[in-house]
């Protein structure tokens, strides 16, 4: 216990008992002791109603000095006021700090609780896609940013996935949207300006679907010279080599420039094509007619688990199967197998290419879908080769939602597998039972 509690209990129980000696003097001690009590009792109210408007009026001028519980109980409450607001103060500085750092970042960044409604957001979000701080707090930020690619990431749940919008107020500018978790329950959007990126990677691919398109030309004169030439008698001899070499190089490079044309046509082509559902096993088994003629080529299968058909543009699918399969088929030696699977579960379906062929070492697995990739670049020559193939049928999975998985082993073979949401898989109703009731 304190001095000064002390003190007041010392105190009270004096005057009561005084306040009963006194009563006593007049024959009524009990009526002493009741006057004292009432006494008490008034004093302490009056100093609590004196706390109540001091706390009121945040005038404490009448506790300032004193030894007196009530002082002691207000320099305990003025000391923990002056350091809440202190703490107040430290706390502002540093909302202050943070905000201005906020806002000096070149990129968005939006805070959205679970509903995908804004709680805050920086300049930059304000600049790159007009969202204002105070005026859209509490709306969803799907309701005001209108973009389907944002609406699929907001609802992918995936933290990796970015996706690429055009800006709502900048004209031809674009913005690469990123999600990633934030406390409990909130998120992070954050809008970068990537215009700069966009616009080099559309020269780029403008500059090769040109450049590719400009050499078919002189190409096809060359190709027809040379096989007048090879088809002429009066040739000498010592010609037809080098013309049947030229003929061969003539044919790789109008199969590089075709490649060349299909990616960039397929960069270029934005979300529109016509999707339908596509009977893979029997796509399979028209892929698999293709090569039919060439001799000497590994036993290929086909394991149809599945007859959920996949909602996909058929002649890109055809694209995908066929560079896979000719891979396998070149990788392959003719005593070994390829098998190509089609299957299909609850979270989506797989269409695989395997062989028992050379393999790949893991060091190159990563970097097969990058252009002109080859694992062993002058093997690749000799054989027609060219290291766009896989980098085509990513370009067409990424267009159907799907990813590419390579597992390899080197001297056992590897295994392609394209991987397809549920959503693409179109599974046929089941057959009602005849004569059911
Ligand atoms: P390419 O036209 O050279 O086949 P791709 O892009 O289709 O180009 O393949 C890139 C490289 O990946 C190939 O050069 C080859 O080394 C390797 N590769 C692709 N498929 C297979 C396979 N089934 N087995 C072994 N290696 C493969």
């Amino acid at each position: 216990m304190s001095e000064s509690a002390r003190k007041l209990l010392v105190g009270l129980v004096l005057f009561l008992a005084v306040g009963a000696v006194v009563g006593w003097l007049y024959g009524e001690p009990a009526l002493g002791l009741l006057v004292a009590a009432l006494a008490a009792l008034a004093w302490q109210v009056s100093r609590l109603l004196f706390f109540e408007r001091a706390l009121r009026t945040g005038n404490f001028e009448q506790f300032r000095l004193g030894e007196g519980v009530w002082e002691q109980l207000f320099s305990r409450f003025r000391f923990e006021r002056e350091r809440a607001a202190r703490r107040k103060k430290d706390y502002r500085r540093l909302l202050r700090e943070i905000r201005k750092s906020t806002n000096a970042m070149p990129d968005g960044a939006v805070i959205l609780d679970a509903n995908n409604e804004i709680i805050a957001c920086n300049r930059a979000a304000k600049e790159l896609a007009g969202l204002r701080r105070k005026k859209d707090r509490g709306q969803r930020v799907d309701n005001i940013l209108r973009d389907p690619e944002l609406t699929r990431l907001l609802h992918s749940g995936d933290h990796k996935l970015t996706v690429e919008m055009m800006s709502p107020v900048r004209d031809g500018e674009w913005l690469d949207c990123r999600v990633v978790p934030y406390g409990a329950d909130q998120k992070l959007l954050l809008l970068r300006d990537v215009t700069e990126r966009i616009r080099l990677s559309k020269m780029r691919r403008d500059f090769v679907a040109n450049a590719s398109h400009e050499l078919r030309s002189p190409l096809t004169v060359i190709n027809g010279y040379l096989d007048s030439l090879s088809d002429d008698d009066s040739v000498p001899a010592a010609w037809e080599k080098p013309v049947a070499q030229m003929r061969r190089q003539a044919a790789r490079m109008r199969q590089i420039l075709s490649e060349m044309l299909e990616l960039s046509r397929l960069e270029s082509a934005g979300a529109e094509k016509s999707d339908e559902p596509v009977d893979i096993p029997a796509l399979l088994e028209s892929c698999k007619q293709a090569f039919e003629g060439h001799t000497r080529i590994a036993d290929v299968r086909i394991d149809a688990q599945s007859t959920a058909e996949l909602r996909a543009n058929k002649a890109e699918m055809e694209t995908v199967v066929v560079n896979l399969l000719s891979n396998a088929i070149r990788y392959t030696p003719q005593d070994g197998s390829i098998t190509m699977t089609w299957r299909s579960d609850k979270e989506g379906a797989d269409l695989i290419v395997a062989d028992t062929g050379e393999g790949i070492d893991p060091e190159y697995v990563p970097r097969l879908t990058e252009r002109f990739f080859r694992v062993d670049k002058g093997r690749g020559r000799a054989d027609g080769g060219i290291g766009l193939g896989l980098a085509i049928v990513k370009h067409v999975l990424a267009r159907h939602d799907a990813e590419l998985i390579v597992t390899s082993e080197l001297g056992r073979g590897s295994e392609f597998r394209c991987r397809f949401p549920a959503d693409r898989v179109v599974v046929e109703p089941p057959v009602p039972l005849a004569g059911g009731t």
